[in-house]
């Protein structure tokens, strides 16, 4: 024999009871069974939600009475079109019984736990008789008993106690004379000794099952539900959560006493001496192959076994000095919240006995200070302790395994993890039996912090990075697209999963938590909210994706402005941006700072070179030990292009037009051609060296001509390179007569730097350098004659866009 238990979407349409009368068919063949239901999906729920507004004397509870009759009226008529008039007149009876129980309430104003119970029982007293006469109407050899004629429980409303001694006397007698192949039972409800309706808890259909194969020690029990399994963690809230085989009791227990709502915690305790294994398994996919509870757990090896949570956590903190040494204290404690029956979920306590702190459910924490400030009165009068601390708003998640207490440091990684992605634990519990490591965090880190925990755990071999892209312009818009073009391949051969989960360019932002698709990305930015860097920022922290990653791809101040709240998040930052590392030297080193405190990586590769490992390259010489005695570099694209095309036959106006033109200089070509912006990369280079410099320290020798350097506008200084093109040309001369390139140089000596334009002889590396080319030589304690060079093309969309990639994979390589 096999009790089969289906639970509320199993049994919440039409459509889904078929299903479960086809798996029904199919299990009766050998053996009868027994099957137990819940309400119909979501009526218990509409029934409370009716009971309430009853009470409150909201008029409204008529149409949800009438909701709750039209949906077990539809169902009844899809499933018994014809010939049905029997169990509609049945139904309504029902329903009127119902309705006059709701019309009560409303009258009396009043809704007590026991008539809440009353209430409630209607969602299984409906659905188990529908359902019974459905297979009835099909020939089939089925038989309704009411559970509340065999479960005896005591008269504590809402979850009562069960007397098994009556209760599996009342099923084994049932049960002898019983013909019918399958019987038919509601879940959840009972009835006490003296005869009033009482129910079994929230979720209690899993229970009234267990109950029943326990009286009468069947093969198994099924747990048919709307997922195939006991997942390695909630489903709805980590897409990437799996079934699990096989479970011991034990973990089966931890898990759901933890928040694992697919089984109702009590539901273990009968079958568990008896050995009667429990499986679970999803009606909408009968072929999945679900989970088992059992004893035999042989050949599972990973020691954690799951993630749960539960959520409307408050925490209670009672503290004081006079706590100390007091025996009794914590008895007298514990005694108020028993008397209150108050459930206590988690408990720690430090070795100074100083505080002790407890994890209850939110809906209790008034009734609980009330009641523990009474009980502690005195003490508190005189400050021996202090009023109870009660904090709201929490959680609890926690790992579950058999096995942990053979591996070492899984809590060391579980804390560290959580911490890596800024999740602030407010208190830890770990039993002696370590079958179960808990920790209290905030209920808006909790999505979070599952999908961390179940990454480290569950998913060693993929990372997941959530980028989120300011300024998709021209280098942004080629960043997305290889992006989109790598994804594959990251996927495949780095295990990094990366999704752009945020973009936004000056008018339109968009997000997407699941990762915005890259076919159709430009549509649904131009559809996208209007942009604000506060909105981006504010959007980013509040969906709390672990590995979060802002990447900045403007040139814009407020939002270089904005790193130090990013990286107070822990979500990582990459720019091009080059404003916040040439800022002063405090700014710099805050953003450094942050980034250690918030372990919170803060990466711009491209603010020297582009795509160059520059950067890179500079930070593995000083980590492994090397010393920089001196850097040599040109580091401008615009200016290499204007010098390598100005000579005797061209006019140096002509040339500097023409590298705006095609783009090689910034809006204002005085901030290329005074100097400022290799000014600017230099000083990133010496700070990443060690060195602790402000732009001001940086000796600029500028190569304009006294005029050009004193103009206000764009435009009148266009017109002095008109005027002054003998300057220019006496520049090209001079170097020319001494067989000589001009190349704009930044150097770095003995802590001082410098930019200007040098005359460079034949035979120098900087000699030959071509178009927009950089190049920077690095010599060191361990390249002291030959120096390191790193040479390519210093500028262009594509480079700096594949410089912020490779950016955003050493994060995910970390
Ligand atoms: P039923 O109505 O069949 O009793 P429940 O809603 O009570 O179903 O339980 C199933 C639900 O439990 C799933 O849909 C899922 O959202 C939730 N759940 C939470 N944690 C887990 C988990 N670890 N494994 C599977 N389901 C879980
Ligand atoms: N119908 C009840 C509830 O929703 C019992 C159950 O479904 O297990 O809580
Ligand atoms: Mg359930």
């Amino acid at each position: 024999m096999k009790v089969l238990k289906f639970g509320g979407t199993s049994v919440g349409s039409a459509k889904n009871i078929n299903n479960v009368i086809d798996i029904l068919i199919a299990n009766s063949k050998s053996n009868s069974i027994i099957c137990t239901v819940s309400a119909v999906g979501g009526i218990t729920d509409k029934l409370l939600l009716a009971g309430n507004l009853s009470k409150n004397k909201d008029i409204l509870y008529e149409d949800m009475f009438h909701t709750i009759k039209n949906s077990h009226i539809g169902i009844i008529e899809e499933l018994i079109p014809k010939d049905n008039q029997h169990v509609i007149e049945e139904v309504s009876k029902k329903l009127d019984d119902l309705k006059n129980l709701l019309d009560g309430i409303f009258l009396i104003n009043e809704l007590s736990p026991k008539t809440s119970d009353k209430l409630v029982s209607f969602g299984e007293l409906l659905s188990s008789y529908i359902i019974a006469e459905t297979m009835k109407s099909r020939g089939l050899s089925a038989a309704l008993k009411n559970s509340q004629e065999l479960i005896v429980t005591n008269s504590n409303f809402t979850k009562a106690e069960v007397d098994y001694a009556v209760t599996n006397k009342n099923i084994q007698e049932y049960f002898k004379n019983a013909k019918q192949k399958i019987t038919i039972i509601p879940g959840f409800i009972s009835k006490s000794k003296s005869g009033e309706q009482t129910t079994l808890g929230r979720g209690g259909s899993d229970f009234t099952a267990a109950i029943v194969a326990a009286a009468l020690q069947v093969e198994q029990l099924e747990i048919w539900t709307d997922v195939s399994g006991m997942f390695t963690t909630n489903p709805k809230l980590v897409k990437q959560a799996y079934p699990i085989e096989k479970l011991s009791y034990q973990e089966a227990m931890e898990l759901s006493h933890f928040g694992a709502k697919v089984l109702y915690p009590p539901t273990v305790q009968p079958v568990l001496d008896l050995n009667i294994p429990i499986h679970i398994k999803n009606t909408l996919e009968p072929e999945a192959k679900g989970t088992i509870i059992s004893k035999d757990v042989n050949g599972t090896t990973s020691p954690v076994k799951g993630i749960s949570n539960i959520n409307n956590i408050a925490l209670l903190t009672l503290q004081g000095n006079g706590m100390v040494g007091i025996p009794g204290f914590s008895k007298r404690l514990f005694e108020t919240l028993a008397q209150e029956k108050i459930n206590v979920i988690l408990i720690t306590q430090a070795s100074s006995e100083h505080s002790i702190c407890l994890g209850i459910d939110e809906q209790d924490a008034a009734v609980a200070k009330t009641a523990i400030d009474a009980t502690f009165e005195n003490e508190i009068a005189i400050h021996k302790i202090d009023p109870l601390i009660v904090e709201t708003g929490l959680s609890i998640i926690a790992l579950v395994g058999d096995n942990m207490k053979n591996h070492q440091g899984i809590s060391g990684k579980m804390f560290s993890a959580l911490g890596k992605n800024n999740i602030n634990i407010r208190a830890i519990a770990q039993g002696a039996s370590e079958k179960n490591i808990s920790a209290v965090i905030l209920q808006s880190d909790v999505k979070k912090a599952l999908n961390t925990l179940h990454e480290q755990f569950f998913e060693t071999k993929t990372k997941q990075l959530n980028v989120f892209i300011t300024g998709v312009g021209n280098v942004g818009e080629k960043l997305v697209e290889q992006i989109k073009q790598q994804k594959k391949y990251l996927k495949e051969n780095l295990k990094i999963n990366l999704r752009v989960t945020g973009l936004s360019n000056s008018r339109t932002m968009v997000f997407n938590d699941e990762g915005i698709d890259l076919n159709t990305w430009k549509d649904q930015l131009q559809a996208g909210e209007k942009a604000s860097l506060e909105g981006f920022f504010n959007t980013v922290k509040q969906m709390n994706l672990r590995n979060s990653i802002f990447v900045d791809v403007t040139a814009n101040s407020e939002v270089a402005n904005l790193y130090a709240d990013y990286l107070r998040q822990s979500i990582g930052v990459v720019a091009c941006n080059k404003i916040a590392c040439s800022s002063n030297f405090e700014n710099y080193s805050l953003l450094k700072r942050l980034s250690l405190k918030y372990n919170a990586p803060f990466l711009f590769e491209t603010n020297v070179g582009a795509g160059l490992p520059i950067i890179d390259t500079l930070n593995n010489l000083i980590a492994s030990g090397d010393k920089v005695t001196s850097v040599q570099a040109v580091l401008s694209g615009s200016l290499n292009f204007v010098f390598n095309n100005f000579d005797d036959t061209t006019k140096f106006y002509d040339v500097v037009k023409q590298a705006a033109a095609e783009g090689y200089t910034e809006p204002d070509p005085r901030i290329d051609l005074s100097g400022v912006d290799v000014a600017r990369k230099i000083l990133i280079l010496a700070r990443e060296s060690g060195m602790e410099l402000n732009l001001e320290d940086i000796i600029n020798t500028p190569f304009l001509s006294e005029s050009g350097l004193k103009s206000n506008t764009v435009d009148d200084f266009y017109q002095t390179l008109i005027k002054d093109e003998s300057h220019y040309q006496g520049l090209y001369a001079s170097a020319k007569a001494k067989n000589c390139q001009l190349k704009y140089v930044a150097e770095l000596n003995n802590g001082k730097a410098q930019v200007g334009l040098k005359e460079i002889p034949e035979g120098h590396p900087f000699y030959n350098l071509k178009g927009k080319d950089n190049i920077v030589m690095f010599y060191t304690h361990r390249y002291p004659e030959q120096p390191m060079i790193i040479k390519g093309a210093g500028a262009g969309a594509d480079v700096t866009a594949s410089g912020l990639f490779a950016d955003i994979i050493r994060i995910g390589n970390n």
